[in-house]
C-alpha cells in the first residue's frame, strides 16, 4: 500500500504543482486569432500615437487669441482658407484672422492653436452651404479640442506586458501600434483520460451498474475555458495496462499535461495511483479541502499529471483549483490563479469543519455587494448544483456553521447574476 505524504494546504499544493511547470514554447499569431491568447513578450510602442497632432472635433482650426471676447452677440469672423477631411493634410497654415475647415482626425494645420467645433459656429445655421468666412460664437483656450501627438502612447511606451491574456481591449491598442501579428506561448495541449469499468460513453444508456462519462465533458469545457486545447481520450477501464495504453495514445498527440479522473482514492481499483506510482512520481496526492481530498499530482514520461478524484463535483472542485493554474501555467499567463472576491452568505450552511470547504453558489450582484445562495445539495457527486451555481465559497475548516449575513470569499467562476 502506498504510504500517503502528508496532507497539504490548497495554497501549499498549488504552489507546488506550480513549481514544476514552465511556460510552453511561443509562435506567433495573428492579431484576429490572438484574443484569450498569453502574450509571450513585452509589446511596446515604437512610434508616437496618434502620431501627429489632430482634431477631435468636426469644426474649425483656429488661432485662440482671434476668439477673446467671442459670444453669440459679438462674434469672431475668420476667413475660412481651407479644408481638411479625416486622411488628408492640409499645409496650408492658419494665419491671424483666419481658420481651416477640418473634420475630426485629420492632421492640425500649422499655426493654429484651437478647434472650434461646429456646434459653436454659424456652420450649424447653414450646414452644407460652402462660405468664405465662419462666425465664430464662444471662446476657447489654446489646445481646446486638439489632440496632441503621442498623447495616448509614446515610443518605448508599454502597450500590453508578457504572460497578458488578452482581451478585445488589448487587440485595439496592438492593432492601433500595427501589431499585425503577436508572439504567444503555444496552448498547453490537456489529455483527458477517464478511469473507471462502470463507465459508459454519453450516447450510450447505462446498464445497472453503469454510469456515463460526464467527467470527461466537464474537463474538456474547463479546459477549453482557461485557454487549453482538450484531447478527450476514450475512457480507460480500471487496468494499468488500459491506462497505460490511454496514456501513450495522449504522448502521441503531443499532450503536455494529463488530467484524469478518478482512480485515485484508496480503493480496490485505483488505476491512476498504482500508474502513477510504478511508472512516474508521485508529487502530493491528498489537499485539506472538500469536496476532493484524494487530489493526486505528480509526473510521468516528464509530462505533468492531475489526478482528479472520480465524483463530479469534487473533480470539477479540483480542476478548478489545480488544472486551471496549471493551464494558464504553462500557457504563460502571469496570473494563474482567480483572485477571491467578498461575498455575503444569504443562507445558513452547515458544514464539516475538518477541512476547508467549497461550497457550490449562485452570486448575483446587489447594491451592497455581491450576495450568494447556496446553489442546491453539495454532495461531491451532485452535479445540479453545478449546473446552477456561478461561484465557490471557501468556508475555513474550524467553522461548522454559516450564519445568514455572513461575508466570506469566493472564486467566481462565470459572471455574478444580475441583482434585485
Ligand atoms: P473513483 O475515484 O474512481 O472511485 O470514483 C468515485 C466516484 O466517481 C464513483 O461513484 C464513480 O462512479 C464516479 N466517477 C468516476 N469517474 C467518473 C466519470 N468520468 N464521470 C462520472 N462519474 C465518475
Ligand atoms: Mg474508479
Amino acid at each position: 500500500m502506498f504510504n500517503s505524504p502528508v496532507s497539504r494546504t490548497v495554497e501549499e499544493a498549488q504552489a507546488e504543482l506550480l513549481a514544476q511547470l514552465l511556460p510552453l514554447p511561443v509562435e506567433h499569431v495573428a492579431l484576429t486569432a490572438a484574443v484569450g491568447r498569453t502574450v509571450a513578450e513585452d509589446i511596446l510602442a515604437t512610434e508616437h500615437i496618434p502620431p501627429f497632432a489632430n482634431s477631435a472635433m468636426d469644426g474649425y482650426a483656429a488661432q485662440a487669441a482671434d476668439l477673446v471676447g467671442a459670444s453669440p452677440s459679438a462674434p469672431a469672423t475668420l476667413a475660412i482658407t481651407a479644408h481638411v477631411p479625416a486622411g488628408a493634410a492640409s499645409e496650408h497654415a492658419v494665419v491671424p484672422g483666419t481658420a481651416v475647415r477640418i473634420m475630426t482626425g485629420a492632421p492640425l494645420p500649422p499655426g493654429a492653436d484651437v478647434v472650434v467645433p461646429f456646434e459653436a459656429t454659424d456652420e450649424v445655421e447653414h450646414p452644407g452651404v460652402a462660405s468664405d468666412t465662419v462666425k465664430i460664437f464662444t471662446a476657447y483656450p489654446p489646445q481646446s479640442h486638439i489632440r496632441p501627438a503621442g498623447e495616448d502612447l509614446q515610443p518605448g511606451a508599454l502597450v500590453v506586458a508578457r504572460g497578458t491574456v488578452l482581451h478585445p481591449g488589448h487587440i485595439a491598442a496592438l492593432a492601433t501600434v500595427g501589431a499585425a501579428h503577436v508572439p504567444v506561448f503555444r496552448r498547453p495541449r490537456v489529455a483527458i483520460l477517464a478511469t473507471g469499468d462502470e463507465l459508459v460513453a454519453i450516447d450510450q444508456t447505462p446498464d445497472r451498474g453503469q454510469i456515463r462519462n460526464s467527467n470527461s465533458y466537464a474537463a474538456f469545457a474547463q479546459v477549453l475555458e482557461a485557454g487549453g486545447e482538450p484531447l478527450l481520450l476514450p475512457i480507460a477501464r480500471d487496468t494499468e495496462a488500459d491506462l497505460l495504453a490511454r496514456i501513450h495514445m495522449a504522448l502521441d498527440l503531443g499532450a503536455d499535461l494529463f488530467v484524469t479522473s478518478g482512480g485515485v482514492s484508496v480503493g480496490d481499483y485505483d488505476v491512476v495511483r498504482q500508474v502513477l506510482t510504478a511508472h512516474g512520481t508521485m508529487t502530493f496526492w491528498r489537499v485539506r479541502m472538500r469536496p476532493g481530498k484524494p487530489i493526486m499530482v505528480g509526473m510521468l514520461h516528464a509530462v505533468p499529471l492531475i489526478g482528479l478524484p472520480g465524483n463530479p463535483a469534487s473533480a470539477m472542485v479540483c480542476f478548478e483549483l489545480f488544472a486551471r493554474p496549471a493551464i494558464r501555467a504553462l500557457a504563460g499567463c502571469s496570473a494563474v490563479l482567480r483572485p477571491t472576491v467578498p461575498v455575503q452568505l444569504l443562507d445558513h450552511a452547515v458544514v464539516q469543519a475538518d477541512r476547508r470547504q467549497y461550497l457550490r453558489v449562485r452570486v448575483a450582484a446587489s447594491a451592497t455587494g455581491l450576495q450568494a445562495r447556496l446553489s442546491g445539495a453539495q454532495g461531491s457527486g451532485i452535479t445540479s448544483s453545478l449546473a446552477r451555481a456561478n461561484g465557490l465559497l471557501v468556508v475555513e475548516a474550524g467553522s461548522a456553521t454559516v450564519h445568514p449575513g455572513a461575508v466570506l470569499p469566493a472564486l467566481l467562476l462565470a459572471e455574478p447574476f444580475a441583482g434585485g
